[in-house]
C-alpha cells in the first residue's frame, strides 16, 4: 500500500492494524539491539577456533627479538609488512598502534591541536577556528572527536560514489580554517558506499587554502566484503604522492572486525615528513604497543590470502543477516513510498531513510518495544539530522531469529510513525 496516495479511511485502518501489532510487540518484553556494528558470536567463535588450532605462539619476532620485552616502538617489521600487503602502502610509511584505530585518530587530532602537523604555521589550538569536513551520513565517533576538541564540523552530502566533491573543493579552496576531513572510503559507515576512483583522485589532487589540510582516511572496512570480488578502492596515498600532496593523507585501519574488536591490531600510515613530525611525540607517549598481540595475529593471519579466507568465513555469517534486512524491508516497506535503504556490498551497516520528520519518533517507539537502534541524528554532526530521516541499522550482532524479530518491529514502527505524521 502506497501511503502517499491512499485514501484517509484506508490509512486509518492501516494505522489501527499497525498499532495493534506494535502493542503486541511491546507486550513481549523484547530486548534486542541493532545499534552498534559488532561481529556476531559465530564470527568471534570462528576466530577463537582458528586460534585454538594454532596452539601456542612463539614470543620471538622474525629477526629473533624477544617480544615479551620492550622494543619496536612503531611495531614489528613483519606487522608493518602485513599491513603493507593489505593496503598497498609502503611498509616504511606504516606504524603499528594498539588495539584501536579510533584511538590513533583521536591521538592524531590531539597532537595536531597541541603541536600542529607538518606544514602547520602553529598548533591548531592557537588558531581562532579549526573546521573539519564531515561527509554525511557519517560515523558518530569521528564527530565526537571533533566535538571533544571544539572543532567546527561542516556536513558534506555523501552520495553513491562518495562526498559531493564540488562542495568539498570549493570549501577547502576558499577557507583556510578547514584543516581536516573524515573519510570512510570503503563500505562507508553507515551507508556502505565506496568512493569512486574519480572522487579519490580529486581528494588527492585538490587545491587547499590551508597548507596543513589533512584527509583522515579511515579504511576500517578495507577487506570486509560480503561477496567475492568486493568493491575496489583506489589507493589514495599513491594518488597523493603522484600529485605532490603526500603529506595530506593520514591513513588508518585495524583488524577489529577481522579478528576481535577491542583486541585487534591497529595501524596508521603517513608520509615521511609526517612521520618525522609525529614519531618523537608518538614515542613520548609509548615505549611500544602490544607486540605479543602482533605475533599472535601474524601467526593466525600470515598474509593477505589468510586474511581473505577469514573474511570469507565472516561473510558467510554476515550475508544471511544483510539478506534478511533486504527481505524484510522489501516485503514490508517497498510499496509504501515512505522509506528507502542502501544495498551495501560489504561493511557492517545499512542506512534506512524514513519519512522526513519521523526518525526520532521511530527510534523512541522502537526503544519502547525493546529494540535499540543507533540514536536518530547520530549519523550527522552534532547529532542533528536536519530532515530527521536517517537511521543507521547494524544487523550483524544479533542472531538471525533475533534480527528477524527486531526488523519486524522496526518495519511496523517505520510505517506507524509515517502514518501518525501523514494523518496528522
Ligand atoms: N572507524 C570506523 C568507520 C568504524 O566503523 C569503527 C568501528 N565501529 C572504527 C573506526 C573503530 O575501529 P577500532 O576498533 O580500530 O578503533
Amino acid at each position: 500500500m502506497n501511503y502517499q496516495v491512499q485514501s484517509e479511511p484506508c490509512l486509518h485502518a492501516e494505522y489501527e492494524r499497525l498499532l495493534s501489532d506494535y502493542e503486541a510487540y511491546c507486550a513481549q518484553g523484547l530486548s534486542l539491539d541493532l545499534s552498534r556494528g559488532k561481529p556476531s558470536a559465530e564470527q568471534l567463535d570462528e576466530v577463537t577456533a582458528a586460534l585454538v588450532r594454532l596452539g601456542s605462539v612463539s614470543h620471538l619476532s622474525r629477526d629473533g627479538a624477544d617480544c615479551r620485552n620492550y622494543g619496536y616502538p612503531v611495531g614489528l617489521p613483519e606487522m608493518r609488512a602485513f599491513w603493507a600487503e593489505l593496503t598497498g602502502l609502503p611498509a616504511e610509511n606504516i606504524v603499528i598502534g594498539g588495539n584501536s584505530s579510533l584511538q590513533l585518530m583521536y591521538d592524531t587530532v590531539a597532537r595536531a591541536m597541541l603541536f600542529g602537523v607538518a606544514d602547520s604555521p602553529r598548533p591548531w589550538c592557537r588558531e581562532k577556528k579549526i573546521k573539519f569536513l564531515c561527509p554525511t551520513p557519517g560515523y558518530d565517533r569521528h564527530f565526537a572527536i571533533c566535538e571533544a576538541f571544539g572543532i567546527e564540523m561542516i556536513s558534506v552530502p555523501l552520495s553513491e560514489d562518495g562526498p559531493d566533491m564540488d562542495m568539498v573543493e570549493a570549501l577547502v579552496a576558499s577557507d583556510d580554517t578547514v584543516r581536516g576531513m573524515w573519510c570512510v572510503p570503503k563500505y562507508s559507515n553507515p551507508s556502505g558506499i565506496t568512493y569512486s576512483d574519480g572522487v579519490v583522485r580529486r581528494l588527492a589532487r585538490m587545491r587547499t587554502a590551508a597548507p596543513d589540510f589533512r584527509v583522515f582516511w579511515d579504511n576500517a572496512y578495507i577487506v570486509h566484503d560480503l561477496y567475492d570480488g568486493g568493491d575496489a578502492l583506489l589507493d589514495i596515498y599513491a594518488e597523493a604522492v603522484a600529485a605532490g600532496n603526500e603529506n595530506r593523507i593520514f591513513y588508518y585501519s585495524s583488524t577489529s572486525k577481522i579478528t576481535f574488536p577491542g583486541s585487534g591490531v591497529a595501524m596508521m600510515a603517513m608520509s615521511h615528513e609526517n612521520l618525522v613530525c609525529t614519531l618523537p611525540l608518538w614515542q613520548t607517549q609509548t615505549i611500544g604497543y602490544d607486540k605479543m598481540n602482533q605475533l599472535r595475529h601474524l601467526a593466525l593471519l600470515p598474509n593477505r590470502e589468510a586474511v581473505m579466507e577469514m573474511m570469507r568465513k565472516h561473510a558467510e555469517h554476515l550475508r544471511p543477516r544483510f539478506a534478511m534486512v533486504k527481505k524484510v524491508f522489501e516485503d514490508t516497506l517497498a510499496d509504501t513510498g515512505i522509506a528507502e535503504w542502501t544495498h551495501p556490498h560489504g561493511g557492517y551497516f545499512v542506512t534506512l531513510s524514513v519519512l522526513p520528520g519521523t526518525a526520532k519518533r521511530v527510534y523512541s517507539l522502537c526503544r519502547r518495544a525493546g529494540v535499540v537502534l543507533t540514536a536518530a541524528g547520530a549519523t550527522h554532526p552534532y547529532g542533528m539530522d536536519p530532515e530527521d530521516k536517517i537511521l543507521r541499522i547494524a544487523p550483524t550482532y544479533p542472531s538471525l531469529s533475533e534480527l528477524g524479530t527486531a526488523l519486524s518491529v522496526l518495519s511496523v514502527v517505520v510505517r506507524l510513525a509515517a502514518l501518525e505524521r501523514i494523518l496528522a
